[in-house]
C-alpha cells in the first residue's frame, strides 16, 4: 500500500485525570473494578489493538506512578510512551496530554474519556478517518429526548429542533497541528477558558475550521454517576467482553 496515510503518525489522549465526584465513591472512577479490571483500562486496550501508534495517559499527579506500575506495566500496554499529570479542569488535562505529544511528528490525535470503556474498535477507524478527511471531528449520537433550554428560574424558554440537535461524545479526533494551535490560543487569555467543556469547542472558538459531526454508538456512555456502572457491565457482558477478557 501506498499513499501519506500508513507514514503518518497518530495518537491517543486518553483522559483520566477527574476527580469522579459524582461517582461518590472512595475509588476514583477510572479505577473502579469493571468486569474484574480497572474501568480505565478497556478504553486503553482498545487504543492499544487499534491502528493508532501511540498512546499519552493523563492522569492525576497523585496517580502518575500507581498508572505506570499498576495499568501501563501490569496490563501490557506497550503504545503507552508517556503517563502525565493533568490538571484542574478537563482542558487543562488535554493541554498537558497535547503537550507531551509535542515534536514527535503526529499528524492526528484522538482524545478520549478514560471514563468511557464501551469504545469500540469501528468507532476509532471513524474517528481517525473523520479526522483526515476533515481535520476535526467528534463522534456523536442524535438525541433521542426533546431537549429544552431552561431559565435561571427553572422555566422553559425555547425548545431546539431535536432533528439538529446531537449528544457529543469522545473519541473527538484532529490535526494534530490544528489542535494544538487551538489550545495554544485557548491559555493565551483566561477569559477564551470560560465554560470550555469539550475539545470542539476550542475549535469552533479558536479557530475557523468546521467540526464535523460523526455518528458513533449509544452504548459509548461515559460512566459517571454508581447506576452508570451498572449499564457499563451489562453491555460490556453482551458485547462479549466480560469478566474474562
Ligand atoms: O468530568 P467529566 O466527566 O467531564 O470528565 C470526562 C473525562 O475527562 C474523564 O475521563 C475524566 O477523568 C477526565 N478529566 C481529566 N481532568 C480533569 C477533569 C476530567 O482528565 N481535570
Amino acid at each position: 500500500m501506498s499513499g501519506t496515510e500508513n507514514t503518518q503518525k497518530t495518537a491517543a489522549i486518553v483522559l483520566a485525570a477527574g476527580q469522579g465526584k459524582r461517582m461518590k465513591s472512595s475509588v476514583q472512577k477510572q479505577f473502579l473494578e469493571l468486569g474484574g479490571r480497572p474501568l480505565i483500562t478497556y478504553a486503553l486496550q482498545r487504543f492499544e489493538e487499534s491502528g493508532v501508534n501511540q498512546i499519552v495517559l493523563v492522569t492525576g499527579k497523585a496517580d502518575v506512578e500507581y498508572c505506570r506500575e499498576h495499568i501501563v506495566k501490569a496490563f501490557g500496554f506497550r503504545k503507552v510512551t508517556a503517563v502525565v499529570a493533568g490538571g484542574k479542569e478537563r482542558y487543562h488535562s488535554v493541554y498537558e496530554g497535547l503537550k507531551a505529544l509535542a515534536g514527535q511528528g503526529i499528524s492526528h490525535v484522538l482524545i478520549h474519556d478514560g471514563a468511557r470503556p464501551l469504545l469500540t474498535d469501528q468507532i476509532i477507524r471513524d474517528a481517525l478517518e473523520g479526522a483526515r478527511a476533515y481535520s476535526a471531528c467528534v463522534i456523536a449520537v442524535p438525541v433521542k429526548d426533546t431537549i429544552k433550554i431552561g431559565d435561571e428560574n427553572q422555566f422553559a424558554v425555547e425548545t431546539p429542533r431535536r432533528d439538529r440537535l446531537w449528544q457529543i461524545q469522545t473519541p473527538q479526533a484532529f490535526s494534530y497541528p490544528l489542535i494544538m494551535n487551538a489550545y495554544e490560543k485557548l491559555f493565551s487569555r483566561e477569559e477564551y477558558q470560560n465554560g470550555v467543556t469539550d475539545d470542539a469547542m476550542v475549535v469552533e472558538t479558536m479557530t475557523e475550521v468546521p467540526v464535523r459531526l460523526i455518528p458513533g454508538d449509544y452504548r459509548n456512555i461515559k460512566v459517571t454517576t454508581p447506576e452508570d456502572m451498572i449499564l457499563a457491565e451489562a453491555f460490556l457482558g453482551a458485547a462479549g467482553q466480560g469478566v474474562n477478557a
